[in-house]
């Protein structure tokens, strides 16, 4: 996130809570696996124009499968031997590649506002263009319903305004309208959601929230979740079903762009433990399309980390327990906010202000909430976005990892969003490695660079290239659903660090090499997922793969976010079908 881990979810459990509890709070693992692979007779085998994805190989013409493992890659005649009478024969229309994978996005807080209009500047580059939206969306809705929109993002419109209650007004005077903005710590509203709220220009803040005034009338700013949650009260909640069909379709648009496995970077953040048990009842009802790994949310149920690492130990959900689908794999921790909400933690001042911000945790009670998840064997995932988050959490772990055994979980920062040269050595020494959000650089490039922290710090954001020199294994995520989830937009931007804004690249010198880029979205993400299996298609891997129209190892990053996916398949069994 840029942290819609944190800060959405006050605001969003009371709404979506009562969907995520109703069912079983006990794990169920489906285990749909495919059997065990016999090692010598494929039952299925896919031939075509296969891109393995490791450099030494490139491509194949075959590959057979059994129990839904790789048993065989090469020419046609090599797999002779491995096929049977018996054995399944496809032959995809396009490039089968590796499936890819996302190790860090959001699954719960993106369902709150998943039917929401999207407002977010990569669909609107202008801001005028995001209130036309909204005057067009009242249009089409019948008297009084919601218009409701997300993802509004004014620090990416420099000189322009935000959305005020009477520009609301003005785009829809017969509908209440809610708009959140990016970060989400603040919504926009008009009179008619004031009212359907019951708030006026009277109603008394509530402690921790602000209902912004101007003139001592409401202005339509609403901020910090205690008020956020008063905006909420009159919307329909979601149903179990509506939960339901919001995971398939946030996993079947992950599919959609080639995604076989992602990481749910904060499960229990609204719902505790129901969280993880609804993915294993909604796998055990329709296998899901995308292999889940889960990060165990260390504040879960609104618990100190040592009760809600109780709770997850109580309720059987250990590392890497699960089944091959749905699987709980880290404990996430998350030290501050959201650099371009300017809530992330600095070493100097944001532009314009006085102070950098500031960490979610003493330094005690960080080191506490990281020592309770290594003490239950977790790898930990810990949300760092600026330079000084990094180095807090780097001194935490620098205290606790030496020493420990467990050197073997691959324990991860997320974001990681500016550093220095010091804090990528030390983290190579300590045995941290960085997940990058690397779309930052495409989105609010420009946003940091003029407007929040200066063209010093924005040369030093999202250091893929410095990371691999420092020797560490990098991936890129997504966030989602701060950005869409698009591998092979993400790793264009690694290769080129364009900008949105005006075409510019920041900081040359961190650009990668297209096969660095597809790295860091297959092997190392898969690495970093504690997901070895997966990342390549070779012998002894899981058949999870995604057919393509184009090769990316082989083509221009330029035309990357224009490859299209036909189909997909996790353990040699059909997941997405476009
Ligand atoms: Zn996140």
């Amino acid at each position: 996130m840029s942290s819609a881990c944190c800060s959405h979810s006050p605001a969003l459990k009371a709404h979506l809570k009562p969907a995520l509890e109703s069912g079983s709070t006990t794990p169920e693992p489906a285990h749909h696996g495919g059997g065990a692979a016999t090692g010598d007779r494929a039952d299925l085998l896919v031939v075509g124009r296969i891109v393995t994805g490791d450099p030494s190989t490139h491509t194949a013409e075959a590959m057979a499968v059994s129990g839904g493992a790789i048993i065989g890659i090469g020419t046609r005649a090599d797999m002779d031997a491995l096929v049977t009478p018996s054995t399944t024969t496809i032959s995809p229309d396009g490039f089968v590649l590796p499936g890819l994978i996302d190790p860090h996005m959001h699954i719960w807080t993106s369902l709150l506002n998943l039917t929401w209009d999207e407002l977010s500047h990569a669909r609107y580059p202008k801001f005028d263009d995001v209130v036309a939206a909204i005057a067009a969306a009242a249009r089409q809705a019948a008297p009084g319903t919601w218009v409701l929109g997300r993802n509004f993002d004014p620090s990416l419109y420099p000189g322009e305004p935000v959305l005020t209650r009477t520009a609301l007004d003005q785009a829809a005077p017969d509908n209440p309208v809610l708009v959140m903005n990016a970060s989400g710590h603040f919504f926009y509203a008009n009179s008619a959601a004031f009212a359907a709220a019951g708030v006026t220009d009277d109603t008394p803040d509530p402690p921790g929230g602000v209902f912004g005034r101007s003139d001592g009338r409401l202005n339509g700013t609403i901020g910090e979740p205690p008020a956020m949650m008063v905006m909420l009260g009159p919307l329909p909640k979601p149903t179990p079903q509506d939960v339901a069909a919001g995971v398939n379709q946030i996993l079947t648009a992950a599919a959609r762009r080639g995604v076989t496995s992602v990481r749910e970077a904060a499960t229990g953040s609204i719902a505790g433990i129901g969280e993880y048990a609804l993915l294993h009842q909604l796998n055990a009802a329709a296998r899901l399309p995308v292999r889940v790994s889960t990060a165990q949310f260390s504040l879960a149920g609104g618990k100190t980390p040592s009760e809600a690492a109780a709770d997850w130990a109580a309720a059987g959900v250990t590392p890497f327990s699960g089944d091959e689908m749905v699987r709980a794999d880290a404990w996430k921790v998350i030290t501050d906010g959201s650099n371009q909400g300017r809530s992330g933690y600095f070493l100097q001042p944001y532009l314009g202000e006085d102070t950098g911000g500031k960490a979610d945790w003493t330094p005690e009670g960080l080191r506490d909430a990281l020592r309770v998840g290594l003490d239950a064997g977790w790898q930990l995932m810990v949300h760092t976005n600026g330079d000084a988050a990094v180095e807090f959490a780097l001194e935490a772990a620098e205290e606790l990892l030496p020493g420990r055994s467990g050197a073997d979980l691959r324990h991860r920062f997320e974001h990681v969003s500016f550093t220095t040269d010091d804090q990528l050595a030390r983290m190579a020494a300590v045995g941290i490695s960085p997940s990058f959000l690397m779309n930052h650089v495409y989105f609010w490039g420009a946003a940091f660079r003029d407007t929040i922290l200066g063209p010093e710090r924005a040369d030093r954001l999202d250091r893929l290239n410095s990371a691999y020199a420092a020797g560490l294994t990098p991936s890129i995520h997504s966030d989602y659903n701060v950005t869409e989830i698009d591998p092979l937009h993400s790793a264009r931007t690694a290769v080129q660090r364009k900008l949105q804004a005006d075409g510019t690249v920041l900081n040359p010198a961190e650009c990668v090499t297209p096969e660095q880029a597809l790295a860091a979205i297959t092997t190392h993400a898969a690495w970093q997922i504690h997901a070895d299996d997966r990342g390549t298609l070779a012998v002894g891997k899981r058949a999870d793969f995604a057919v393509a129209s184009a090769d990316p190892w082989s083509s221009d990053p330029d035309s990357w976010p224009d490859v299209e996916f036909h189909e997909t398949y996790v353990d040699g069994t059909a997941a997405y079908q476009g």
